[in-house]
């Protein structure tokens, strides 16, 4: 499994040359700021060498004026959920950084507690050992987020199935690996054990007929996203910006006259960024891709994202960045647009106003599909802007 490492990109506005000063980081979407916030990350990267020598001195030169300037915002990372979150507060919030974190961190523990599937006594986990014998009381969160994703299963038509659990671990994913595909009769075998529909909850508890169990990694980031989110604001945090591994949602503003800006990456060369998105207030973000999280077997790369009308990891998409009006939709809608595919997407996109879409299929040179309002939203860095096309 891919572990994530990450650090925002460095001022794009100032030296355009800076645009190739790209900061190591293996997550779809990043947070730009106007220079880095808070501990000189560029100075540790530069040892790495993902720097360009001649733009060493002006970078060195803007850390200089950037790290003792308190307009910056500033950031603090860590570990969450099998990959890094991180806590980016505005400038008239840089004391309080460490209390956001806690707040955000506090959260996160408990929905992890909740719903992972790598915690064998987490709720969902024990949901799917009573699978086929009796109900069991759940939380009201872990509750709310099932009947959520019961809800964007319908709103996907089915391509966000969060009971594709025993298909995403017979493929290798969150647990044993494989070296070798699985037989097409065990796929439709555990195929048969996929339907949302079966999902029943009622009055506070969850059942599962026998052999199912669900797998929540396509919403349960953004959902935690969008708690923490709200835990910041009854904090009375007024401008930071929330990411687990790249599902993200903005409180208030970067800095006084600027939106908070986000990178997404290149699906076909992580060091590259494809352009950025300027984000206002209570807008979230989520990216699904084939490029972080796969199997290889056989010389072939499978995704992580399964078609679960297929029973088979979905080919021929290599992103897809969701905008909406909170995280817990825009992560179940990269999935499920993922799976979907750009043409079929639209008609689904039809009844979300406020939703957004970048699609990247999987061949070569990019193509970066847009909807309309991401045509607004999203400015492609110059050597990407002949690869836009509108949807
Ligand atoms: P997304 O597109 O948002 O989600 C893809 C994930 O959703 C797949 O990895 C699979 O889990 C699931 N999925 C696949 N196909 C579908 C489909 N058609 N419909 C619905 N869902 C689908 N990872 C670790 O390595 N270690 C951990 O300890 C760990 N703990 C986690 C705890 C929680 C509470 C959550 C929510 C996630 C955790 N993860 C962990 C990560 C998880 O296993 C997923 O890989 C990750 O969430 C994928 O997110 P994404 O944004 O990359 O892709
Ligand atoms: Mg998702």
């Amino acid at each position: 499994m891919h572990r994530y490492s990450w650090a925002p990109i460095a001022r794009l506005r100032a030296e355009p040359g800076l645009q190739r000063v790209l900061l190591r980081s293996a997550r779809p979407l990043v947070f730009m700021t106007s220079s880095d916030g808070g501990r000189p990350r560029i100075l540790r990267l530069i040892s790495r060498k993902t720097v360009f020598l001649p733009l060493l001195l002006s970078l060195l030169i803007q850390l200089a004026m950037s790290s003792c300037s308190p307009r910056q915002p500033a950031t603090q990372s860590f570990h969450s959920m099998g990959t890094m979150a991180s806590v980016t507060v505005a400038a008239g919030y840089r004391e309080r950084l460490p209390q956001s974190a806690e707040v955000v961190r506090a959260v996160f523990r408990r929905i992890e507690s909740e719903l992972s599937t790598y915690q064998r006594d987490s709720e969902i986990s024990r949901l799917a050992e009573a699978a086929g014998r009796s109900p069991l009381k759940l939380s009201a969160e872990t509750y709310r987020v099932l009947e959520l994703s019961k809800e964007y299963g319908e709103l996907t038509l089915g391509a966000f199935d969060v009971t594709v659990a025993p298909l995403v671990r017979l493929w290798g994913f969150g647990g044993q690996a494989r070296h070798n595909t699985p037989a097409p009769e065990l796929i439709q075998e555990r195929l048969r054990l996929v339907d949302f529909r079966k999902i029943e909850l009622s009055e506070g508890t969850g059942f599962l007929p026998a052999g199912m169990s669900v797998d929540l990694g396509g919403i349960g980031k953004g959902y935690a996203v969008d708690l923490a989110y709200e835990a910041l604001r009854r904090s009375g945090f007024g401008a930071a910006m929330v990411d687990l591994g790249g599902n993200i949602r903005v409180l208030g503003r970067a800095e006084p006259e600027e939106n908070w800006m986000i990178g997404v990456r290149n699906p076909f060369d992580k060091e590259q960024v494809l352009g950025k998105i300027s984000l206002i207030d209570g807008m979230a973000v989520a990216t699904s891709g084939n490029y972080e999280r796969f199997v290889e077997m056989s010389g072939r790369r499978y995704s992580h994202i399964i078609d679960p009308r297929t029973g088979y990891p979905v080919e021929g998409m290599a992103g897809v960045t969701v905008i909406s009006l909170n995280a817990t939709i825009a992560d179940a809608l990269s999935t499920g647009f993922f799976v979907l595919g750009r043409d079929p997407s639209r008609d689904v996109l039809r009844k979300l106003p406020g939703t957004e879409v970048l699609f990247i299929p999987d061949r070569d040179p990019v193509e970066i599909w847009l909807t309309p309002g991401m045509v607004r939203l999203f400015s492609p860095l110059p050597e990407f802007a002949s690869s836009v096309r509108n949807l």
